[in-house]
């Protein structure tokens, strides 16, 4: 025997009877140490108990195939999780748990396998627990030494979160989740399917980019909330107005796309478009009302663009210009806007390159009042010098007011100026009287542009009360309004005065003129030039001003030509006017003669009961224009 001493072996005792006689019974007794046997099969136990429970909590759910591919065992949690019944789920009885979508792909990836002998690995979708959840079923063939396979080892795993997870990652990658509208990178996509198809069908298609106007209003004054809450209700109102129609997208913003296909002619993609105009919502919120529209820009394949990058920044354009002529509105896509575009490119070039050669200058155009003649201040006015030495206007460079950095740099040059002509003046005595400056309100909505204003005013000692400002009702249209507000509320602080330019030519609201800080009105050329030839001309301005001095503000007439106009609007009560008749823009060298002489005249002309005499006014005005003044 082997074994130290106090072990204990396992010992099987064999016993065989044998007789000596009838009551003499012997027993052999043989004794075999069975300890090592014991032991093997104590771990052939355990292992198979491992083997049982790495099977019973895996997650994954083994079976056994057949050759064929019938399954002949699984485990019982198989059966728990599928609801059937043992002999329901052999063969292939796991079908019928299947997803009626799944079963034609899946059996024929099985059948593929089993005749070519490959592993498979299949997505599908099995009833657990009365639901379809996703899984991957894998299996792996057993052959015989012969190379025949004999069985099928597989098992089934539930992937169902995983899958969730990637279909929604998927879907966010063309998907916008706030309103749930495909994205730009979709509707790219869709576009260009839809071109392919185009182009042997002969049909258009439409591509119209929207955009919600006064949308930027809604998130500044009421919250993103709300803006949010705007963006869900316009995306749900063009699905429903569109669908079956075409893609409705979200590209980004307050910014909207559709796509249509199989349009005969531009004016059914026109017709369609205007549908969208249908969407209109009015927002409450602290007291204000804020009505949404939406512009429409449209372009067509083919004869607006044949790719889609060349359609999308075609509608851009036309969308553009739906929002210039004033919102609320569809514009479709012509090649006149191509040429506007180049044109206001080339205008914002221009004016860039002058600001950069230090061409831009100012002339300054007399403010006259109209009681007693006196010179009362000056218009700022910008020209700029071409390459030839030409002294040009600003028409040529209008674009660039509106352009977000250039008119930045214009404004900066003008103040500049402005300030150091005044200053100069000042030094030698001259009465200046205030200064008006234009602004535009792409550089009202420039982050302080107040406090930048009153640090450049500083720097030439030039006190609040000696310039104006001249804004148009213009300013508060479109993106930025909130800004241009602050900007304005600022300058009121700050106690420059603002003038209301062009009156009567924009909206000429109630509103506008109740609720800003305004001390001046500029009532526009295009009334003072009939004022005494057009009753109607006569009334609006007689109106005009009647208004203006309600609201205990100054009243200016612009675009004064003849002395009669000048006569008529004194007897109406106009305070101040300007215009060729007194004296065209001039530069600044000639600024001072002209206020030495018009002082020397001011007694001549204060005695004159008719109106300011011509002859003694304007000079040095500009010549380019055809001055009438000697
Ligand atoms: P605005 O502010 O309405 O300026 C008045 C315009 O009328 C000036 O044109 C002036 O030369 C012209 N004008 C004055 N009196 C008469 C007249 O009796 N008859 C006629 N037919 N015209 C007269 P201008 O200088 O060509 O300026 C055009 C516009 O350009 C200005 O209109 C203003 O909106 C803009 N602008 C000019 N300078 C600046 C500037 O420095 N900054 C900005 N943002 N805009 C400016
Ligand atoms: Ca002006
Ligand atoms: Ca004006």
């Amino acid at each position: 025997m082997h074994g130290g001493a106090g072990d204990l072996r396992h010992i099987r005792v064999l016993a065989q009877a044998r007789h000596r006689g009838p009551d003499r019974p012997v027993v052999d007794l043989v004794a075999v140490d069975v300890t090592s046997e014991h032991a093997e099969i104590d771990l052939l136990r355990r292992s198979m108990e491992n083997l049982r429970l790495i099977v019973e909590y895996n997650p994954q759910l083994p079976w056994i195939a057949d050759a064929e591919g019938r399954i002949i065992d699984f485990t019982d949690r198989w059966l728990e999780n599928t609801g059937l019944e043992r002999d329901e789920a052999a063969g292939s009885g796991w079908l019928s748990a299947t997803h009626p979508d799944d079963v034609e792909p899946v059996t024929q990836r099985v059948a593929h396998s089993h005749a070519t002998g490959e592993p498979f690995d299949v997505r599908v979708r099995l009833m657990v627990n009365d639901q379809y959840r996703w899984m991957r079923a894998q299996a792996y063939p057993r052959r015989d030494d012969e190379g025949r396979i004999i069985r099928w080892y597989g098992y089934t795993e539930d992937i169902h979160e995983s899958v969730l997870i990637e279909e929604q990652i998927r879907w966010n990658a063309d998907h916008d989740s706030l309103t749930e509208l495909p994205n730009r990178a979709m509707f790219n996509a869709c576009l260009d399917k839809a071109l392919g198809r185009a182009l042997t069908d002969f049909k258009k298609v439409g591509v119209f980019l929207l955009d919600i106007d006064n949308f930027k209003d809604v998130n500044d004054l009421m919250g993103h909330h709300a803006g949010d809450d705007l963006l869900k209700s316009f995306a749900a109102r063009l699905k429903a107005i569109f669908a079956g129609e075409g893609v409705v997208a979200r590209l980004g913003g307050d910014e909207f796309a559709i796509l249509i296909e199989n349009a005969d002619n531009r004016q059914q993609l026109a017709d369609l478009a205007d549908r969208a105009l249908t969407i209109r919502e009015t927002l409450f919120a602290a007291g204000r009302s804020l009505e949404c529209r939406v512009s429409v820009g449209v372009a067509a394949f083919p004869e607006d663009g044949r790719v889609a990058t060349e359609l999308l920044r075609h509608a851009d354009l036309a969308l553009y210009r739906a929002k210039s002529l004033g919102r609320g509105r569809v514009q479709m896509f012509e090649q006149s806007l191509l040429e506007d575009m180049q044109e206001r490119v080339a205008m914002i070039n221009r004016a860039r390159t002058a600001v950069r050669d230090g061409t831009i200058i100012s002339y300054y155009q007399p403010k006259v009042s109209l009681q007693t003649g006196e010179l009362v201040g000056f218009e700022a006015l910008l020209r700029w010098r071409d390459s030839c030495g030409t002294i040009r206007s600003p028409a040529e460079i209008y674009a660039a007011f509106d352009d977000h950095d250039v008119a930045d740099m214009i404004g900066q040059t003008m103040t500049s100026q402005v300030f150091s002509d005044m200053a100069a003046w000042r030094a030698r005595g001259l009465a200046v009287g205030h200064v008006a400056i234009n602004v535009s309100s792409a550089e009202l909505r420039r982050e302080r542009f107040a406090g930048r204003l009153i640090e450049t005013m500083e720097r030439f000692s030039i006190a609040p009360d000696s310039i104006e400002i001249e804004i148009t009702e213009g300013v508060f249209l479109g993106a930025g309004s909130d800004a241009v507000r602050r900007s304005i509320d600022e300058l009121h602080m700050c106690n420059i005065p603002l003038a209301l330019d062009d009156f009567g030519t924009g909206f000429a609201s109630l509103t506008h003129l109740r609720s800003l800080p305004v001390s001046t009105l500029k009532i526009d050329r295009s009334f003072v030039s009939g004022v005494t030839a057009r009753e109607s001309d006569g009334a609006i301005v007689s109106a005009l001003i009647t208004l203006g001095r309600a609201l205990n503000m100054k009243v200016v007439a612009e675009g004064v030509e003849e002395a009669d106009q000048s006569i008529r609007l004194r007897e109406m009560g106009c305070d101040y006017a300007q215009g060729f008749y007194f004296s065209r823009p001039a530069p600044s060298e000639t600024i001072p003669a002209l206020i030495q002489s018009w002082s020397e005249n001011s007694a001549v002309i204060s005695l004159n009961r008719r109106a300011v005499p011509r002859s003694s006014l304007g000079r040095g005005g500009e010549g380019w224009a055809g001055s009438r003044i000697a």
